[in-house]
């Protein structure tokens, strides 16, 4: 199958070559001519499967289509749960529409950075990706309206509800004209969802991808096993004496995040760091300078990494390891996703070891441990 076959149009097929996407994803073989046919969309798939371009690239055909006929107004909203997945969305949209013969402005809003910025900013934009506690701040000083929205969009639908946005969603389709289409993205479908789901899709077609578990198998993983004193030194170990680039590493409190960051410069290892105290600006920019490989490592909380999609990231370092097996898949799906393979280290201390332990088995995955007792460490 090629994109060819899907119902694009020419300008829409040459900027998926620009992006060197050879052939569709099976997300994309799927969505993109029911979106295109106006329907409704239940999809059942994970981050790394393709499933932003599954529904940026017929909604901008949609708009290709309509260019000559249309006024500016908003008429596609698409819901994230986070600030990271909003920019994420909104610059692959970006990429895509600069392209195209028709221009169609996009914009990102999310908490964490002035009102009034994004509000200068709004004028003629006609698809808005949103989290939905800002996007309520808009609505209520006036800056946006729903009233025309053609097209709704709840991407990773069972994070916003895991983040407690429920009512905020609510709120959100009360004020949307009642004839609509509606596509639904959620990593899981569990009856969290079923109210939802049932108020808003209406004879969708249906699509389930499985993704993860399949990446697993893409990735390579390996235990270092080494003492708590010694586990600063083995990061840089492994760093340099492997000369390792864009390195994701995962470490459990914005503390240790900071210190880390600190220690790795001191080293001379270019690093930033990504959690929750940092403002909008700098996680924007941490993010940026990694992905660019401006920076090699980025050390990340496990909220603040919540769908950071980098393409082909080789590298991700648990330093501390997360509660659940659940956020350690999470975390090493960030490599190995989509056609990629990575690499993904634990460094275990003795008293990670049970916990690790039960990680492999509801992973169902031994993951092959190195004793570093005899690595000389002495100058990192
Ligand atoms: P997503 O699931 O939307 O986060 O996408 C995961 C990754 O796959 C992103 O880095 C995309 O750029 C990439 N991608 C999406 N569709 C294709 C495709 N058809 N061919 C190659 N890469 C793709």
């Amino acid at each position: 199958m090629s994109f060819k076959h899907l119902g694009l149009s020419e300008p829409l097929l040459k900027a998926i070559l620009a992006q060197e996407y050879t052939a569709p994803f099976p997300i994309q073989e799927q969505a993109i001519p029911a979106i295109l046919a106006g329907k409704d969309i239940q999809g059942i798939a994970q981050t790394g499967s393709g499933k932003t371009a599954s529904f940026v690239l017929p909604i901008l055909e949609l708009f290709q289509r309509k260019s000559n006929s249309r006024t500016l107004h908003l008429k596609v909203l698409v819901l994230v749960p986070t600030r990271e997945l909003a920019i994420q969305v909104s610059d692959v949209i970006s990429t895509f529409a600069e392209k195209l013969p028709t221009q169609v402005k996009n914009m990102a809003v999310f908490g964490g950075v002035p009102l009034n910025q994004q509000m200068v900013k709004l004028r003629n934009t006609e698809i808005l990706v949103a989290t939905p506690g800002r996007l309520l701040d808009l609505i209520s000083t006036q800056s946006v309206n729903l009233g025309r929205i053609e097209i709704l969009v709840l991407d990773e639908a069972d994070k916003m509800l895991d983040l407690g946005f429920e009512e905020e969603m609510n709120n959100i389709l009360r004020l949307m004209p009642a004839k609509r289409q509606n596509i639904l993205f959620s990593a899981t479908l569990d009856t969290k969802l079923d109210v939802i789901k049932n108020t808003l899709l209406c004879e969708p077609v249906k699509i389930e991808i499985e993704e993860e578990t399949h990446n697993i198998e893409l990735i390579k993983q390996s235990a270092y096993l080494v003492s708590p004193e010694r586990k600063g030194p083995l990061l840089r170990y492994l760093i340099k004496a492997r000369g390792m680039q864009q390195i994701l590493v995962f470490v459990s409190s914005v503390r240790t995040a900071d210190n880390l960051v600190v220690k790795l410069k001191k080293n001379g290892i270019n690093a930033a760091a990504i959690h929750s105290k940092k403002t909008q600006n700098a996680r924007t920019e941490a993010l940026r300078n990694f992905k660019t490989n401006k920076t090699t490592v980025l050390v990340a909380t496990d909220l603040a990494s919540r769908g950071i999609d980098i393409q082909f990231l080789p590298f991700v370092i648990n330093y501390e390891l997360p509660r659940s097996p659940k956020d350690y898949i999470h975390r090493i799906g960030r490599t190995g996703r989509a056609v990629s393979s990575g690499e993904a280290i634990s460094l275990i201390c003795p008293d990670d070891q049970h916990h690790f332990g039960i990680i492999q088995k509801k992973m169902g995955k031994k993951v092959e441990s190195i004793d570093t007792t005899d690595f000389d460490l002495g100058k990192y």
